[in-house]
């Protein structure tokens, strides 16, 4: 279910990846009066992609990028002495390797092991119709068995760690396999326009995640509180919300189930409702927004908060202490603990600042937790 939940994005990445290929492709016949133009610009934007890969710390798209223009390259140039199914091979292979290489920064030995990565597939996939006859085996088959074999490899690295570049890769896998059998017919140049948009996009996508939303919680930032700051009406309300005794509960249990704790008390704040928003403030303390709400409504939405994760019982492993002569495997124990938060509120009154707002709801926030934390205070 959880894996399911990961791959959902992707299912974004190959609608719209699919809308845009059969649009280009049925209106092939307006572009190709312009193919030298077109040429020009899929060259220019694989440029304009490259340098924010390498500036954005994406250098896989930018590697993706150079190989996908050399591609195309080839098709008038034929420098690079493959036949069609050997720079399949080559391309099948190089989406597999660097799906589970990581973003490096260009000025590092890495650009060399990528560089020699290159010449070895290059080489791999150069060899790889002299297998396949050795081995005897028919030609068609393998391509669409490798192709198999890529694509799952694919998904199962977007399932582990589902970012936006390796649900580009999987969709640019699918374009090529639609393309080898024959459902689209792309011009190698319009698949490289194609690409090269897609990619910035991709990492205009992750650069504005990585500020925008927080790594640990995948709930939004302050950064982002203070860009929705600009934009509320005149009437919202404001919550500030502290976990209880967490620095005890780090101290006792570890950092990790501390971790752990804050992404259980993300988890129920997204459930909030009255069209509540929540951030990440910092540490272990969250905000929630009611654009346009009074305080009554909001207090009952944040009771009902509080409530909820007061009540839900978290099952914890611990390790069992050793005793001094004890060896062998470390034992661990099921414990369950429950924890509990703070809540301070305040409704944004006339000619009061979003940041004086925010002192207020800080200030009840002191106030509950002075009348015994668990509670929610205005
Ligand atoms: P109070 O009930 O008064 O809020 O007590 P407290 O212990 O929760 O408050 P305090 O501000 O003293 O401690 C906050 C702790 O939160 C200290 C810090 O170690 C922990 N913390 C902050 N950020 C993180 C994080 O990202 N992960 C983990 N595990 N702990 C964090
Ligand atoms: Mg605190
Ligand atoms: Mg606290």
């Amino acid at each position: 279910m959880n894996v399911i939940f990961r791959l959902k994005p992707l299912v974004f990445h190959l609608f719209f990846i699919a809308l845009v290929v059969f649009a280009i492709e049925y209106s092939e016949h307006i572009w190709t009066q312009y193919f030298t133009a077109v040429k020009s610009t899929a060259l220019i934007l694989t440029g304009i992609a490259i340098i924010l890969a390498v500036q954005f710390n994406h250098s896989r798209l930018g590697w993706l990028s150079l190989v996908l223009a050399l591609y195309a390259i080839n098709q008038d140039y034929q420098f690079l002495a493959l036949s069609l199914a050997q720079q399949q091979v080559f391309l099948l292979l190089f989406l597999a390797c660097i799906a589970f290489v990581a973003d490096r920064g260009v000025y590092s030995i890495h650009t060399l092991y990528r560089v020699a990565l290159v010449a070895a597939l290059y080489g791999a996939s150069f060899f790889y119709p002299a297998l396949l006859s050795y081995l005897g085996t028919v030609p068609p088959l393998p391509m669409i068995v490798l192709a198999a074999l890529v694509f799952t490899l694919l998904i199962v690295r977007t399932a582990l760690s589902p970012n936006h570049s390796h649900m580009a890769f999987v969709s640019l896998l699918v374009v090529l396999v639609l393309q080898e059998m024959h459902f689209v017919q792309l011009e190698r140049y319009s698949l490289l326009l194609v690409s090269s948009v897609y990619f910035v996009v991709v990492i205009l996508i992750e650069s504005y995640l990585l500020a925008y939303r927080d790594e640990l919680t995948k709930i939004p930032t302050r950064r982002a509180l203070k860009q929705l700051s600009l934009a509320l009406g005149n009437k919202y309300t404001l919550a500030m919300l502290d976990i209880d005794h967490f620095k005890k509960f780090n101290d006792t249990y570890g950092h990790d189930i501390g971790d752990q704790v804050l992404k259980l008390v993300a988890t129920q704040l997204t459930k909030v409702r009255a069209g509540g928003k929540c951030f990440r403030y910092g540490g272990e303390e969250f905000t929630v927004v009611f654009p346009g709400k009074d305080k009554e409504i909001a207090i009952a939405e944040l009771e009902r908060l509080r409530q909820a994760i007061q009540d839900y019982k978290m099952v914890i492993r611990q390790p069992v202490r050793k005793s001094k002569d004890a060896r062998g495997k470390a034992k661990t124990k099921q414990k369950t603990v429950s924890i509990t938060i703070s809540i301070g509120v305040c409704q944004k009154g006339a000619k009061q600042t979003f940041d004086q707002v925010m002192k207020v709801a800080d200030e009840a926030l002191y106030r509950a937790k002075k009348k015994g934390r668990n509670k929610v205070s205005e």
